[in-house]
C-alpha cells in the first residue's frame, strides 16, 4: 500500500462519543509496551506519528488515523499497566467495549502479543472477550527480531496453545526493527478493507 496521507484525525476520550466515520476501520489492541506504536509507525512509514513508550497512567484515548482518505487505523489504549488504578482500568474497559459495540465501520481487531513471552492472563482475556464481541482477532506476534527462527515457531505454537486459538485465527509475526511482516499485514488489511 502506498501511503499518500496518514493523519491523526480523531482522538476519542473517555467521555467522547464514538465517531461515525465514512471509511472501514481496523483496530489495534495490546498490552502496553508490546510495540503497538512502533507497529503503527512502521505500517504508515511515519517515524513519530503514533507515540512510543507511552507513560502509565496518562490519558487513555482511542486514536483514529485516516489513511489516504480510504480507511482508518484505530489505536486502542494499551492495557495491563500494573500501576493503573482500578478506576482507570474500569474506564479503559468501558471505553473499548463502547467502541467495539458502537462502531459501524470496524472490520477487524488486531491483537498484539510479544512473541518472546507466553501470553498473559490479560492477553487471553482480551482474545476471548473479542471473540465474544463477535470479532475474530488477528494476532500479531511482535518483536520477532529478538528471537531465532526455531524459537519463533515454538513460541507461536505455544501462543496458540495458551490462547486456545480457533483454527482459523491468523498469527502474523512482525518486527518494527527489521520491518519483517509489514507486507503481510498490509495485504491482510487491504483484503479486509477493500476485498
Ligand atoms: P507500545 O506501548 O505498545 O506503543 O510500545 P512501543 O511501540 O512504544 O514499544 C515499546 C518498546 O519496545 C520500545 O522501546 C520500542 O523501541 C521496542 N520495540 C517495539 N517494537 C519492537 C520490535 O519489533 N523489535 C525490537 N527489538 N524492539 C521493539
Amino acid at each position: 500500500m502506498i501511503i499518500r496521507s496518514a493523519d491523526l484525525e480523531i482522538v476519542c476520550g473517555i467521555t467522547s462519543e464514538i465517531p461515525d466515520t465514512d471509511y472501514p476501520e481496523i483496530a489495534f489492541a495490546g498490552k502496553s509496551n508490546v510495540g503497538k506504536s512502533s507497529l503503527i509507525n512502521t505500517l504508515l512509514n511515519r517515524k513519530g506519528l503514533a507515540r512510543t513508550s507511552s507513560q502509565p497512567g496518562k490519558t487513555q484515548t482511542i486514536n483514529f488515523y485516516n489513511i489516504n482518505q480510504t480507511m482508518y487505523l484505530v489505536d486502542l489504549p494499551g492495557y495491563g499497566y500494573a500501576t493503573a488504578s482500578v478506576e482507570i482500568k474500569a474506564q479503559w474497559g468501558k471505553m473499548i467495549e463502547r467502541y467495539l459495540h458502537t462502531s459501524k465501520q470496524l472490520l477487524a481487531v488486531f491483537l498484539l502479543i510479544d512473541v518472546r513471552h507466553e501470553p498473559s492472563d490479560n492477553d487471553c482475556l482480551m482474545y476471548q472477550w473479542m471473540l465474544e464481541q463477535g470479532y475474530s482477532p488477528v494476532i500479531i506476534a511482535t518483536k520477532m527480531d529478538k528471537i531465532s527462527r526455531g524459537e519463533l515457531d515454538r513460541n507461536i505454537a505455544r501462543m496458540r496453545k495458551v490462547l486456545g486459538t480457533k483454527e482459523d485465527t491468523v498469527i502474523l509475526p512482525f518486527s518494527a526493527q527489521t520491518k519483517q511482516g509489514t507486507e503481510e499485514i498490509w495485504r491482510l488489511m487491504e483484503t479486509l478493507a477493500f476485498g
